[in-house]
């Protein structure tokens, strides 16, 4: 499946309840997601965030109503929705390899150069000059020198370096403090402003400079408006 930009994702109707289960998570969201959008998702743990998040991948499929990315159902798209989606979790994982291997899982044609740019886009370029072999360092040997927030910055590094029209970022920052916290959340907007972006959060820092909130409450919208009607 080969689709064109704009990228629009829209939610019609959309009910979920996990395999194996009685109990309905998702009762009936209509939402659309427009290009370049920044949208925040907010919600009580359990309210079923990270499950709409796997609906608008296309891991799984609404037992009623449709999940859409330009009109076609995003299950369909399989593993070529990687062109068009990628993620960030709670904790990147990193493989044990280069820093430079752990890069181009973004982009595997990615040049030197290119790795360079999107390091210094993130604010690791200097951290990685002073290891000794720079990008090719092991992660293994630098481990224990990546905090939290460098490791959600390379985490970025590759999302940017992969260089898909919607990010979607599942509270991708817990477990930093609040300044780091701030420093990712500048750098994300910053650097993903033409981009969709779908932001799970459970707080309310940033949320002002997106361009739309929705709040999930058991399952279903309870509030939905911009940063000003909110
Ligand atoms: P959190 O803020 O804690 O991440 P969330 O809003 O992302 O929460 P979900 O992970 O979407 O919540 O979960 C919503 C509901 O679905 C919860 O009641 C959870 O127990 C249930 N659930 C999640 N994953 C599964 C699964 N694989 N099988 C069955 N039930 C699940
Ligand atoms: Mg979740």
């Amino acid at each position: 499946i080969s689709i064109e930009a704009p990228y629009e994702l829209q939610l019609k109707n959309v009910h979920y309840t996990y395999p194996h289960t009685r109990k309905e998570i998702l009762h009936g969201i209509n939402l659309t997601i427009k290009p370049g959008e920044k949208l925040a998702i907010l919600g009580r743990s359990g309210s079923g965030k990270s499950t709409m998040a796997s609906l608008l991948r296309g891991d799984r499929i609404p037992t009623e109503g449709t999940v859409t990315l330009n009109n076609i159902n995003t299950s369909k798209f399989g593993d070529q929705i990687t062109n068009y989606f990628s993620v960030i979790n709670q904790s990147p994982y990193l493989f044990n390899t280069t820093i430079a291997n752990n890069l181009r899982l973004g982009n595997e044609d990615a040049t030197d150069e290119q790795l360079w740019d999107v390091l210094h886009r993130v604010g690791l370029a200097e951290m990685v000059e002073s290891l000794p072999d720079k990008i090719n360092t092991k992660v293994e040997e630098a481990g224990l020198r990546f905090s939290g927030g460098e490791r959600h910055r390379l985490a970025l590094a590759r999302v940017l370096l992969k260089d898909t029209p919607i990010v979607l970022l599942d509270e991708p920052t817990v477990g930093l403090d609040p300044i780091t916290e701030q420093a990712v959340i500048n750098t994300i907007l910053t650097q993903l402003k033409n981009k969709t972006l779908i932001w799970i959060t459970h707080h309310l820092q940033g949320i002002e400079k997106m361009d739309q909130i929705i709040f999930l409450e058991d399952g279903k919208l309870a509030m939905q408006g911009s940063p000003d009607q909110l």
